[in-house]
């Protein structure tokens, strides 16, 4: 079979950028695949969803501000497989004259690249492309393509926590190779929780049993074992084993075989206490995990059963590695463990629904953090320059919920609080690389960037399309770890009214 033109991938890239509707997006990208030899189909998935099979591979900004300079070829003589294999030469490079070679092999692909290739490729190399919206209509694409069940695909790439990797299986191996589930030393997608707007909310909801941990803020990691095996992923599933040899070594000395847990890492006082987030800035720090989950256990996958038999599961191998965590029978217990947590400086509790499933990639309503201030993730939707002090920075930002419909996020209000000059600077010069138009006041930008921000409450409104409006909105932090897709939504929001009783 012929190698897939490189074209032919630009230009399906067009037809799902003109389009709103997914079914045509999904159509589209359906088409390209069946089209494509099945070495060539997670290579088409990658980079639909905008990711290199090769990882980064090393082309910086400076050379592809260059390369913009390039002049384009008349002709189309790329294929998938060329480009492909050029960007491996790009990732194999080493050694001394490593720039020189990355250099002239960029522009020989460039060379040969029409414009349009060009701005793909440009997208690609510098991770602009992020269509990372797109994950999901790029895995409906590949059941329609394959003939799979959308729900076989989606479960799949959640449990293999690589959608390429699913792709090649859904046209190699069949429903029998999506089955087969999760694959100690693979990373699985970890589960989200939703915010609850209060500790009577959750109970409403979960009760009249539920888990509550603690919830620590450190940083979610996800570790595999298998034999002396032992491998640390983070929760956007980069591998990060070389990076804590005492979790390593803490996992490695459990009575088990092969085990999957789920949890957080955090640093710890010199007795061993954890350390509340406020306190890790400075100084040497010692960590260690506390888990709150277990996926796999001796052979047996754990991830449909229900949290008590997974928690049953994480007591039996790492009973002092647990988060602390109990099962409660009343509101009022909920509320006592919420203000310890608090009051020992930690971010609130997670409440559980004792039969919950493990929902891999998504934000389970069966797992509600709450906390003391009602913190939202929400999608960056542009940016306004500053005035006085501020002038020359971007500075007020336009924050977008997500449509739990699938629609582009929805505006609820603007803030320019909580800014620190370093911020400031930092988003003047991160946003124009995700900007779609701008005018004298405003930039406008693709919907990519994620914001923690805090807010004392919503209030109704006839200005914002969601009929909701945010309360004293102050920026905490950017979420390079969440993509759009993990945004909280309008109804998250909404839920919140009538403000608080809590
Ligand atoms: P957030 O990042 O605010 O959406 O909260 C979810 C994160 O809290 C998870 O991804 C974990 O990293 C972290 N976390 C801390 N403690 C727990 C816990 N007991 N159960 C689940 N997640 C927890």
């Amino acid at each position: 079979m012929t190698s897939l033109p490189l074209a032919a991938v630009v230009e399906t890239s067009a037809t799902v950028a003109a389009t709103r509707s997914r079914t045509e997006k999904t159509q589209a990208i359906a088409e390209l695949l069946a089209k494509a030899d099945p070495d060539e189909v997670p290579i088409v998935t990658s980079w639909l969803s905008g990711a290199l099979p090769q990882g980064r591979i090393g082309v910086g900004w400076a050379s592809l501000r260059k390369l913009s300079q390039q002049r384009p070829s008349s002709r189309s003589w790329l294929s998938v497989d060329d480009v492909d294999s050029t960007f491996t030469v790009l990732a194999a490079l080493s050694g001394p004259n490593t720039t020189r070679a990355r250099g002239s092999t960029v522009i020989g692909l460039f060379e040969r690249s029409t414009e349009a290739e060009q701005v793909f490729l440009r997208g690609l190399l510098s991770g602009e492309v992020r269509q990372g919206a797109l994950a999901g209509v790029v895995t409906d694409a590949v059941a329609v393509a394959s003939g799979m069940p959308k729900e076989l695909v989606r479960r799949a790439a959640m449990l293999l926590g690589s959608l390429p990797e699913t792709a090649r299986l859904a046209f190699v191996g069949g429903a029998e190779a999506l089955e087969r589930g999760i694959v100690v030393g693979r990373p699985v997608e970890p589960m989200l929780a939703t915010p609850a707007a209060s500790v009577d909310e959750a109970w409403t909801e979960l009760g009249p049993q539920v888990v509550v941990d603690a919830k620590y803020d450190g940083a979610r990691i996800q570790v595999h074992r298998s034999g002396s095996e032992v491998r640390v992923f983070t929760r956007s599933l980069r591998e990060i084993t070389g990076a804590v040899p005492e979790v390593v070594r803490l996992v490695a000395d459990l009575e088990c075989e092969s085990v999957i847990l789920d949890g957080e890492t955090l640093a710890v006082t010199e007795d061993g206490r954890p350390r509340p987030f406020q306190e890790t800035m400075s100084g040497m720090q010692t960590s260690r995990p506390y888990f709150f989950d277990c996926l796999h256990l001796d052979g047996v996958d754990l991830i449909d059963e229900p949290l008590v038999a997974r928690l049953a599961a994480l007591e039996s191998v790492a009973s002092s590695l647990r988060i602390p965590s109990a099962v409660v029978t009343g509101a009022d217990e909920v509320r006592n463990r919420f203000e310890e947590s608090v009051a020992a400086g930690h971010e609130g509790v997670m409440v559980k629904s004792t039969d919950g499933l493990y929902a891999a990639g998504r934000r389970g309503r069966t797992w509600q953090k709450i906390k003391p201030v009602h913190t939202f993730d929400l999608v960056v939707l542009a940016a306004e320059w500053g005035s006085g002090r501020r002038r020359g920075w971007l500075s007020n930002i336009h924050l977008g919920a997500r449509d739990p419909a699938g629609g582009s996020p929805i505006m609820v209000g603007k803030t320019f609080k909580g800014m620190t000059d370093e911020l400031l600077t930092w988003q003047t010069s991160e946003f124009p690389k995700h900007e779609t138009s701008r005018d004298a006041h405003t930039v406008y930008l693709r919907p990519e960037l994620v914001v923690e921000v805090a807010i004392d409450g919503v209030q109704r409104s006839s200005r914002y399309p969601g009929g909701v409006a945010l309360r004293f909105a102050r920026v905490i932090r950017y979420r390079p770890d969440k993509t759009p897709e993990q945004a909280d939504t309008i109804a998250d929001l909404t839920r919140l009214r009538p403000p608080l009783v809590d």
